[in-house]
């Protein structure tokens, strides 16, 4: 944001959103395993940072939109290609057994 921007930055914006939240989520749920049933307690703070960190995946837009939009920004920088994509896997299959099938014993390759 610093060097770009807002505007440019919303991809990263989105991923931090996402990623920046479970982080939090997982370092209080990893306390509260630490501290037991103590964690848990309201004696303690953790059990209040464990709520607030469960809405942040909430606030500001659920996870699910944010991933959809870094998708959908990702793949407009992309353009479509004819045919499948190079690391779809049965194309690859397909071209590999057609170039050194008859090196391979096909019985126990589908076996
Ligand atoms: C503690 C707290 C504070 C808040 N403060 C504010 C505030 O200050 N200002 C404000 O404007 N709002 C605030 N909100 C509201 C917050 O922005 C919304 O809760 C949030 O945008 C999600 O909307 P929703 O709750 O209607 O969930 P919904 O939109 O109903 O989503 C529910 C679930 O459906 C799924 N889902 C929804 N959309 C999609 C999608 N496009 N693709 C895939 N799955 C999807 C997800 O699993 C999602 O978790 C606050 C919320 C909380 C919990």
């Amino acid at each position: 944001m610093d060097k770009h921007g807002s505007s440019a930055s919303r991809t990263e914006i989105a991923m931090i959103k996402v990623y920046g939240t479970k982080m939090l989520y997982n370092a209080i749920d990893r306390s509260i395993q630490v501290h037991g049933a103590l964690g848990y307690s309201a004696d303690m703070p953790l059990e209040e940072m464990y709520r607030n960190a469960r809405a942040s995946r909430l606030v500001d837009g659920a996870d699910e939109v944010h991933k959809v939009s870094i998708a959908r920004r990702t793949l407009k920088e992309y353009a479509a290609v004819e045919g499948f994509p190079t690391e779809h896997i049965p194309t690859r299959r397909a071209a590999a057994l057609e170039r050194f099938g008859d090196l391979l014993d096909i019985e126990v390759l589908n076996s």
